[in-house]
């Protein structure tokens, strides 16, 4: 049960899937406080309805299920907070300098088509406990085109993600029925790997743990027709998650990068001697305050965990110094594909936690990322994107023990 987190080069821990449950179970009940009761964490701004896709020119298979739906907000629900920093956005006539912001965009690993510049008229607001990410019954062949498209036209091969002995038994491009470029190495096998390759590893188990996040999402708030309820659905997520324990592995490693990224942010914000990113704005001082009094909570706990992952070991030498850039692009790709997606709900939180994981590759692979380089949306992306990879983790321990008492009854 041995967890090594991506392989011997940058886990400084070998925690067991028990022991970062425990971990989380430290900040399961502080997470809704943010992304339920806070105004700023439970709302986003988004450009939902952008035509921009790159696998097709005629998206028009949307999804007319009704569990696609979004409600966005009209004008006047709108919290103040979000208006308020619509109001302190760059562009915007606003002479206000307390809580800007200007980023960096040569640091993204996300695209960004929604510039929070006060004058995209595409851009709708949300609130995201109305919009729960949860079953909507979007499914068959264009949900299967996205994937496909995203490991086959996205991921990195297989035979780039393998060492020499694995490679020359490797032909072709990743099969999506391949599980060998998502595998957990050992120490000795990491050790062996070509330069790079670690990192396209990285990539690949990442992006396979964010499908599992989400078919694990699907699965515990799962719309059952019979008894016309909201129930969880163990078979369904066997055969979606549980018979891979790859991808319940990759569900942990997700977990620990968004964790790692918290981390990091949590220094920032105490390095920059004014806070400011956090001070939304003074009219708003007590909401303001609540806010921040529990993300304080969040990522003190998180800092006081055991030190997990490195990344400053990550593109580290020249071979792989060549290939960040292709990195980047390939995330940024992948990222608006999400344009593509036919169904609302899951192209919000697809596109939510895209951002969200995004922000933790820029904070973790650009050392030099400074709190003004964030984007209020990705803060609320990386703190949701870190909640429903919570959830997951909580999830796959009930989906397992309810497994094993049926597999016991039986
Ligand atoms: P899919 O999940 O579509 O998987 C396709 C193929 O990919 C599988 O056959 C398998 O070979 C491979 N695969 C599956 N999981 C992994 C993995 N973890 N790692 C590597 N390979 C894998 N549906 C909802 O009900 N609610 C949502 O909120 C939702 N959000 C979505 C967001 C996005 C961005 C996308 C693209 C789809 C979303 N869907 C959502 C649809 C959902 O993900 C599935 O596509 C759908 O449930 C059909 O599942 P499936 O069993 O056919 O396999």
């Amino acid at each position: 049960n041995a967890f090594l987190l991506l392989s011997a080069p940058i886990a400084d821990t070998e925690l067991n899937q028990q022991q970062v449950y425990q971990m989380n179970t430290r900040v399961r009940t502080l997470i809704p406080v943010l992304t339920e009761r806070s105004d700023y964490f439970s709302h986003y701004k988004i450009n939902l309805y952008d035509e921009d896709c790159p696998l097709w020119d005629n998206n028009n298979a949307m999804c007319s299920n009704r569990g696609c739906a979004v409600d966005t907000l009209n004008e006047t629900e709108i919290p103040e907070v979000w208006r308020t920093l619509s109001a302190l956005a760059p562009s915007s006539q606003s002479n206000s300098t307390a809580c800007m912001w200007k980023p960096d965009s040569r640091m993204d690993y996300c695209y960004w088509d929604d510039e929070d510049d006060g004058t995209n008229s595409h851009c709708v607001y949300v609130s995201l406990v109305k919009n729960p990410e949860r079953f909507t019954g979007y499914a068959g062949e264009h949900s299967n085109l996205i994937w496909k498209s995203i490991y086959e036209q996205n991921c990195f091969p297989a035979s780039e993600t393998k060492d020499d002995a694995e490679a020359s038994t490797e032909i072709g491009t990743l099969d999506v029925n391949s599980m060998d470029p998502f595998a957990v190495k050992s120490v000795e096998e990491a050790a062996e790997m070509p330069g790079a390759c670690l990192e396209k590893r990285m990539f690949n188990r990442l992006i396979s743990g964010f499908h599992a996040s989400i078919s694990t999402h699907v699965c515990q708030e799962y719309f059952n027709a019979e008894t016309q309820r909201w129930e969880s659905n163990l078979d369904f997520w066997m055969a979606k998650v549980g018979y891979f324990p790859e991808r319940v592995e990759n569900i942990f490693f997700n977990y620990a990068v968004l964790h790692q990224a918290l981390v990091r942010l949590s220094h920032l914000i105490h390095e920059s001697p004014n806070n400011t990113f956090l001070s939304f704005c003074p009219a708003n001082a007590a909401l303001d305050e609540n806010t921040r009094l529990a993300f304080d909570q969040l990522t003190g706990i998180v800092a006081q965990d055991p030190h997990v992952v490195s990344f400053e070991q990550l593109f580290s030498d020249d071979s792989s110094r060549r290939v960040k850039e292709e990195f980047r692009n390939r995330f940024r790709n992948i990222s608006r594909i999400m344009n593509c997606v036919g169904c609302d709900k899951c192209r919000l939180w697809g596109k939510v936690q895209t951002a969200g994981y995004g922000t933790a590759l820029k904070l973790l692979l650009e050392p030099e990322t400074k709190l003004s380089d964030l984007r209020p949306a990705e803060v609320v992306a990386l703190v949701n994107t870190f909640g429903r990879i919570s959830r997951s983790v909580d999830s796959v321990f009930s989906f397992t023990i309810q497994k094993k008492t049926n597999d016991i009854l039986a």
